[in-house]
């Protein structure tokens, strides 16, 4: 039985019209989204020059009939929808019948394809919409794919494209959105004959450590805590990363009835469920899946889209927000501050487990409601989401002028490791340390990325840093820059770097930490030029500043306040983090 059919004119045009087809990461993803939608266990993903010259999708789905083979090229044409009612009952990747037509617009195509219940298969050569050959051919059960000289026909959209290393990453992430929501799918990608994944089915566990995990010692799912939680409005399941594991580029990712999306509102749900448990500019990894009716949320969109409509956003951020809670609770993660051991203070550093360090006062103030709220936290999490928490609020001007008076080095006391507090002319001052270099640093960096070369300290014992395939192509990108910052690299293997040389002020920190921690930012952040060099600025000068907890002597502390009053800005660091909170002393009254 042949299943394609037409949609009128009315429902194609209640579907958002759009250029499907942008880069090869698209194509891949429609191709791939078919295979699922088509029930194929097995798909498996070849690329050739990033996608440019070659993208092919082999899966062992239900295959098609030679009518239907022929008909899925034309505008519109799709098994899965039949009238606009159907919209909002979606349950497949694919409704538009859009892809196909669009792929054959812009490449030269060939399929082969065989249904379980034929003997033999059809082959079909298309080239810009013409069906040029078709003809019986004996293969597999399934359907493959083959998609050559992409926008062969299309100068501007090849000049568009970025170079093959940014190309590849495109793919790689398009794969990984849909690779960690159909974990019980088989899919291997290989690129240039070199197979850079192969993920056996499994649970979403073992997948995402199939993903993610690769390479580390220890078992990256071991740091993550399931949630769950079901209600009528929806159904939440998923993972989150323990408190002490967030960094700096943590994986984030939602998914809505087996689709990624992204969701900055629900995202600010989960980090409020971490509220006092992240240092710093940390934020932690996550796997979310969601589930709710179709009918709540809206499929109209733009299919190279990936934010997402919901009915009850609100009500839906309650409940994330509860679900998260709860589990980092259940698990005993919340923070236990101990202020009973006298001259030593939890203090968590940097992405590793908390360790005690001395602080510079042997008097610790003992603050009785910090300690009970703590407490609480852990045990009635509910009465953590009910109140917003409260944004900080930027200086005053008043506090702005208050802050501008002298001040002497002689008064400030350096308070858990954390903060420098001083009084000034009415008021209180607290500097954030680690901010406070953080601009000191940021702009140094930046400095010498723009004009010179900074000094380099060489390693006795060059490290090897071993990258992803998708880091490869960022790591390429930022070469120069890196150098004029003081990383001395090179190319070792396809997928390694050695790193010979290190900017001084790395000091005895990991430079292969430190890189990593930069080619995630970067890969966040986006590749315009200028930002790039912002981010590496900030990155390094993030890995680089006086961490939290380090006892520093008078001298530093000067040092540190006059250099940071000297900059333009320094009451925020270049991510919008408050280095500077003044309390002044009409509100120090009220409080008592
Ligand atoms: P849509 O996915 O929106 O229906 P497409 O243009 O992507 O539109 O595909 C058109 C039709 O071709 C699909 O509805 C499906 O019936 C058929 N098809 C495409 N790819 C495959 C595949 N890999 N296996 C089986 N059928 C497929
Ligand atoms: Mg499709």
């Amino acid at each position: 039985m042949d299943i394609i059919h037409l949609l009128p004119d009315s429902v194609a045009n209640q579907i958002a019209a759009g250029e499907v087809i942008q880069r090869p990461a698209s194509c891949l993803k429609e191709l791939v989204e078919n295979s699922l939608d088509a029930g194929a266990t097995k798909i498996d993903v070849l690329v050739r020059d990033a996608g440019r010259t070659l993208i092919q999708v082999i899966d062992n789905g239900k295959g098609m009939s030679d009518t239907d083979a022929r008909m899925a090229f034309e505008r519109h044409a799709t098994s899965k929808i039949r009238e606009a009612a159907d919209l909002f009952q979606l349950r497949t990747m694919g409704f538009r019948g859009e892809a196909l037509p669009s792929i054959c617009a812009v490449a030269q195509v060939e399929v082969t394809t065989r249904r379980n219940e034929d003997e033999i298969g059809t082959r079909l050569e298309i080239d810009g919409t013409q069906v040029v050959s078709q003809e019986p051919c004996s293969c597999p059960v399934g359907t493959n794919f083959k998609v050559k000289n992409l926008f062969y026909n299309v100068p501007v959209r090849r000049k568009f494209l970025k170079t093959d290393q940014t190309e590849l990453r495109n793919l790689l992430t398009e794969f990984y959105r849909i690779v960690l929501v159909y974990p019980q799918v088989q899919f291997t990608f290989v690129s240039n004959d070199e197979i850079l994944m192969e993920l056996p089915a499994g649970t979403d566990k073992q997948r995402i450590e199939q993903v993610f995990g690769k390479g580390q010692r220890q078992s990256y799912t071991s740091h993550l805590v399931d949630i769950a939680s079901q209600t009528e409005l929806v159904t939440i399941r998923g993972f989150v990363g323990k408190p002490e594991m967030a960094t700096k580029n943590a994986q984030q990712f939602f998914f809505v009835n087996g689709r990624f999306m992204r969701h900055p509102y629900f995202h600010k749900a989960v980090l409020n469920a971490y509220s006092g448990m992240l240092q710093g500019e940390e934020t932690p990894s996550y796997y979310i899946y969601l589930e709710v009716n179709p009918e709540n949320i809206d499929v109209n969109i733009h299919p190279t889209k990936t934010e997402i409509k919901f009915q009850d956003e609100q009500a839906i951020f309650q409940i994330l927000m509860a679900t998260v809670r709860e589990a980092l609770g259940k698990f005993n993660i919340a923070p236990s501050l101990d202020f009973d051991r006298s001259g030593y203070v939890e203090i968590p550093t940097d992405g590793k487990a908390p360790c005690s360090l001395p602080i510079t006062h042997s008097t610790v103030p003992y603050n009785p409601f910090q300690q009970s709220r703590e407490r609480a936290n852990s045990l009635n999490w509910q009465s953590m989401y009910s109140t917003p928490i409260a944004e900080r609020e930027p200086l005053q001007e008043q506090q702005q002028m208050l802050f501008e008076q002298t001040w002497s080095v002689n008064q400030v006391y350096q308070y858990s490791g954390r903060y420098l507090m001083l009084p000034t002319e009415g008021g209180l001052m607290m500097v954030d340390q680690h901010r406070a270099h953080i601009c000191v640093l940021y702009n140094l960096y930046l400095h010498h990325i723009s004009e010179t070369r900074m000094a380099s300290q060489q390693l006795l014992f060059p490290e090897v840093l071993d990258v992803a395939p998708d880091e490869v192509v960022v790591i390429n990108d930022i070469l120069d820059d890196l150098q004029k910052v003081g990383f001395d690299i090179a190319q070792l293997s396809p997928l390694s770097f050695t790193i010979s040389g290190v900017p001084a002020l790395l000091e005895d920190k990991d430079p292969v930490v430190a890189l990593k921690n930069i080619l995630s930012a970067v890969q966040v952040s986006g590749s315009v030029h200028e930002h790039v060099q912002k981010t590496i600025a900030l990155s390094l000068a993030k890995e680089t500043a006086i961490p939290y907890g380090k006892v520093l002597q008078k001298e530093e502390i000067e040092d540190l306040l006059r250099r940071l009053l000297a900059l333009p800005n320094y009451r925020y660091t270049e991510d919008g983090k408050v280095v500077i909170s003044i309390i002044t002393d009409d509100e120090l009254a009220k409080k008592f």
